[in-house]
Parts: structure tokens; C-alpha cells; sequence
């Protein structure tokens, strides 16, 4: 099997470019719409720091709920354990912005990469912080994941988000009415709304997961973000939750821990391998990019580097 992988990431680029401006982007933040459709880029960094890339793939974007995997780890860091009394580990089998669940379960959200949970952590995230000191927070740790200080929060998307996000300030509040959440509903929002409006591109993407394929530590920068237990955890949870109502497809299809934003991207982590960060707009019914997923899969394919079997046995 080659193990070229700026020749198979060039040839699933070439293979899927025709196709890119298929699904939807997403239009419900105004300023996503404002976005190319046709953009695509993938980036791939191996455990050498070994960096495979094409197309769009230095152009940052607006990563949104996949900021969410930083934000969850940030919690861990702050609150250990005691975290997952605020929400829990478990698929939600329902949209990333749906309200339906929490009634049924009093408040607390079913994961942190649904809307809910993730409001809940950037809840967690505030705990002795105003929410410009949590922003800035959250800011330095992904660019010391990524090894990079020129990453930063577009202040277009977030006002964006702000101006229009009805459907999480619903969900806020309703956790607020439940008692689970500590500080004001629009403080949480406004940290929550700003990491989302993160922007990377694939390259810094990739380089910011590159700790979860590697046993916590980042190989490029030394950096030993989490133990290598918490790590394999993040992990399941991007399996098993990071792509909403469509993680099981997304296990099913590509095999690999995964988290998508609505802005188009997916970051993938191949443990033991390399880090994998693709980006196009065009979204499927489940809001998770539909060339990306596709090109994931391909990856997946080619590498052997699904988690569920040895390759081409
Ligand atoms: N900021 C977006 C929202 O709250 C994030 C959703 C997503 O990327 N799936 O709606």
C-alpha cells in the first residue's frame, strides 16, 4: 500500500473538486452564506510532522462546534472528572441544535458537542473569568495546540452569530431555567458564539488535533497537552458524538474520531497516525460537510487507517 500521502490526498482532491459546491452551505449565520461554496482544501500531519496538503488548505475558516473539542478539553483541564456532571457522554441520535432532549433530561445536555453541551462547557470554561479573559483563554490554548499565534476569532462571524443565534439562546436559557448554568446566558453565549467564530485553516486545524492522534502529547511542539487516558477519551467521544445524528454514518463510513463544524470543516484523528483536517462548505441533511465526509472516506480507504479493522486484511 502507498504511504504517499500528498499523491492520495492530490488525487481525492482532483477526484471530488468536480463535485464541490453540491449540499448546502449554511445560511442560518449570514455571514457562513458569504463564503465560496467551491473552496476545498485538505491537510494532513503525520506523527513526524510530516505535512501533506492541497487546495484551499492555508485559508483559514470559520471552524465553529469544532471548537468545541478544544473548548471540552480546556473544561477537563480546569475541572477534571467533575465535568461530566454537567453533561453527558452519550450520542443524542438528534440535530445539533435540538431542544427536544433536554426537557426529558432535566437540563443537562446528552454531550458536549451538541449546541447544549457545549454551551454548558463554555459555562465550565468562564468559572473565574469575566467572558473577554475566557475568550482570550480559549484563543491562546488553541494556538498553543496549533503551535501558532496568528490564529484568531473572526469578529465578522461572531456578530453574525450573535445578531441571529435565537435557536441557542433558547437552549441557554431553558438550561439557565433548569439551574445549569452558572453565569448569565448571555455572557455564556457571548464566549460560546466567539469560539465558534474561530477562524483556521486546514493546516492549523490539523496541527491543533494533532495531540489526540499522538497520545496527548503534540509531536511538533513537545507540548503534553492531556495524559494519553484523556486523549483516547476525547476520541471516543468525537466517534461516538462528533458528528451529531450522522456519527454513525460517519463511523460507518470513514472509521476514524471526527468533528465537523457548520462552516465546512472536519477535523479527523487517525491515533496512532496523523491528524486530518478537511474544509467545503456544502453540507448534508445532518449539517456535517458532505464533500469533506466523502473525502475522508477516501482517505480512510486508501491509508487503511480506519480504528475498526487491519488494513485490506
Ligand atoms: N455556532 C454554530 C451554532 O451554534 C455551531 C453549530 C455547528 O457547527 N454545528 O449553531
Amino acid at each position: 500500500m502507498t504511504t504517499d500521502l500528498q499523491a492520495i490526498i492530490e488525487e481525492i482532491h482532483a477526484t471530488l473538486s468536480p463535485r464541490t459546491g453540491e449540499g448546502k452551505a449554511a445560511d442560518y449565520i449570514p455571514e457562513l452564506a458569504n463564503v465560496d461554496p467551491k473552496k476545498f482544501g485538505i491537510a494532513v500531519i503525520d506523527l513526524e510532522g510530516r505535512v501533506s496538503k492541497v487546495g484551499d488548505c492555508d485559508e483559514p475558516f470559520s471552524i465553529q462546534s469544532i471548537s468545541k473539542v478544544f473548548t471540552l478539553t480546556l473544561a477537563l483541564g480546569k475541572h477534571g472528572e467533575t465535568t461530566w456532571n454537567r453533561v453527558g457522554r452519550e450520542p443524542s441520535g438528534s440535530a445539533f441544535n435540538s431542544i427536544v432532549q433536554l426537557e426529558h433530561e432535566n437540563g443537562k445536555p446528552r454531550n458536549p458537542f451538541i449546541n447544549a453541551g457545549a454551551i454548558a462547557i463554555s459555562d465550565l470554561v468562564m468559572s473565574g473569568h469575566t467572558p473577554r479573559e475566557a475568550i482570550g483563554e480559549i484563543v491562546r490554548f488553541v494556538q498553543y495546540l496549533a503551535d501558532d499565534a496568528g490564529i484568531a476569532i473572526d469578529p465578522a462571524v461572531a456578530r453574525s452569530e450573535t445578531a441571529t443565534g435565537f435557536r441557542n439562546f433558547a437552549l441557554a436559557n431553558f438550561m439557565k431555567s433548569f439551574g445549569k448554568l452558572t453565569h448569565p446566558v448571555d455572557h455564556v453565549l457571548g464566549v460560546y458564539f466567539h469560539q465558534c467564530a474561530l477562524a483556521m485553516s486546514c493546516v492549523q486545524l490539523a496541527r491543533a488535533g494533532l495531540f489526540l492522534a499522538a497520545n496527548g502529547k503534540n509531536p511538533l511542539s513537545g507540548h503534553t497537552v492531556v495524559s494519553s487516558q484523556r486523549a483516547r477519551r476525547i476520541n471516543a467521544l468525537m466517534l461516538t458524538c462528533g458528528h451529531y445524528d450522522g456519527s454513525g454514518d460517519f463511523a460507518y463510513h470513514v472509521g476514524l474520531p471526527g468533528k465537523s463544524g457548520v462552516g465546512g470543516g472536519i477535523l479527523a484523528v487517525a491515533p496512532g497516525r496523523a491528524s486530518v483536517a478537511v474544509w467545503s462548505p456544502g453540507l448534508n441533511a445532518n449539517g456535517n460537510s458532505l464533500i469533506g465526509s466523502i473525502a475522508l472516506e477516501m482517505l480512510a480507504a486508501k491509508t487503511g487507517w480506519s480504528i475498526f479493522g487491519a488494513p485490506h486484511a
